[in-house]
């Protein structure tokens, strides 16, 4: 379909809002500029509205294929577009887990049939992310892998891990990794700290991270290989990795919108909906994940989408399963928290879920450019709402941000050129 958007606010590169129009062709952004002509054009009124590229999140679970109970390409991707999203790279902790080009063969189908925006999955380093045997990263490349880790675990072997970024380096991929030592978890259902001991739970120590990404970091210079850290949570991992960039090694890393606003303190008991991997840590480890985002250490905001349903979270928090959902609540929740008050630019903040994300995967997407994909979303800043999980269209009504009250949300959002989400429809 072609469109034009008309007088809808955007960020240009020195972080000043000006009005425009957007004119949608064939798929692309083909023009950007003032009183553009509206001639065979469906007119799209962006008065009030800000335009963004789509957000981009590197760190979601879709669940489908095995965990449809939880969610479905169909339903997460819905969710996504909802939340604003275009581009989502869904972790391989799937039955079957994406670890051979057939196992990826059957998610690609599946994507193909079912996704909303685009979907770009991981495949895994080990079979069945079972850390005993390494996947064929070249074919699994050659069948469409986005990159390559054993999310929800940890790699344990230095051995395994050395080795495929070894692989990894020389096909020019990202070893992107979910960082836990298995022998410094103690069963713990969430952050070894202060407020686990006030509710007799056992903790997970923040070594049980650090030290997977010191590790790492010294593998994957060895190796020479691009190292991607999922949801950092601790301020030892972003001492090391702020360490490792200043050393020149090719480390990244992300952090979730959760553990950027919340810490242990704001678990108010054994409600599951606070309980995830990793945990929400001590305050000055909050602190150190903002510092790390503002200084460059780390690069971009992923949501860890991790829909459960009300059932498997209902046993409670020291046995329920890790992970509460994010497209639709992510928005809004940093704008409110983070850009109203003045700590962020509006700039910063759509950086980090756009073109941040895009460069460390070397995306071409996250750029609201003439020539580009139009993939596009919609805000309404001045709208104020308060979230409420049963509207979700996610399968996952996991949050422990149900009654929250935030101001700007999405209301369209354009994938491809085609609209993929209308708020009210
Ligand atoms: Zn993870």
């Amino acid at each position: 379909m072609n469109m034009l958007i008309q007088q809808v606010q955007m960020v240009n590169e020195e972080g000043k809002i000006v009005e425009t129009d957007i004119k949608i062709a064939d798929g692309k952004i083909a023009e950007i500029g003032n009183q553009l002509a509206t001639e065979g054009f469906e007119i799209i009124e962006g008065k009030g509205l800000l335009v963004s590229p789509g957000f981009i999140d590197v760190h979601v679970h879709l669940r489908e294929p095995g965990g449809e109970h939880k969610e479905t390409i169909q339903t997460g991707t819905h969710s996504a577009a909802k939340g604003g999203y275009t581009t989502i790279c869904p972790m391989p902790n799937t039955r079957p887990v994406p670890d051979t080009k057939e196992n990826l063969e059957k998610i690609n189908t599946l994507i193909k049939a079912n996704a909303k925006i685009r979907v770009l999955p991981y495949a895994s380093i080990t079979i069945r992310e079972a850390g005993k045997e390494r996947t064929n990263l070249s074919e699994l490349k050659e069948h469409g892998a986005f990159a390559f880790t054993d999310d929800g675990v940890g790699v344990q072997e230095a051995g395994m891990m050395y080795e495929a970024m070894q692989d990894a380096a020389k096909i020019d991929m990202a070893i992107v990794a979910h960082c836990e030592d298995n022998t410094l978890i103690y069963g713990g259902a969430m952050h070894e700290g202060k407020r686990n001991k006030e509710l007799g739970l056992p903790g997970i120590p923040s070594i049980a991270e650090s030290v997977h990404i010191a590790r790492d970091i010294l593998l994957a210079e060895a190796a020479g290989a691009h190292y991607h850290v999922c949801h950092v949570s601790t301020k030892e991992s972003v001492r090391v990795i702020r360490d490792a960039k200043r050393a020149g090694i090719h480390v990244t890393g992300e952090v979730s919108p959760h553990h950027l606003l919340l810490t242990e303190d704001d678990v108010p008991g054994y409600d599951a909906d606070w309980k995830m991997n990793p945990p929400l840590r001590a305050i000055e480890d909050r602190e150190a994940l903002r510092e790390g985002l503002m200084d460059g250490t780390l690069d971009c905001i992923a949501t860890d989408h991790a829909p459960h349903t009300a059932d498997e979270k209902a046993v409670g928090i020291a046995k329920a399963p890790f992970g509460i959902t994010g497209f639709e609540t992510a928005f809004p929740l940093l704008y409110t928290n983070f850009v109203k008050p003045g700590y962020w630019t509006l700039k910063q903040l759509l950086d980090w879920m756009t073109v941040k994300p895009a460069e460390v995967f070397n995306l071409p997407y996250g750029k609201l450019e003439v020539g580009a994909e139009a993939d596009l979303v919609l805000l309404d800043l001045e709208k104020q709402q308060t979230i409420d999980r049963t509207t979700f269209v996610s399968k996952g009504k996991n949050t422990p941000f149900d009654g929250v009250e935030c101001a700007g949300w999405p209301v369209m959002t354009i994938f491809g050129g085609n609209i993929v989400w209308k708020d009210g429809q």
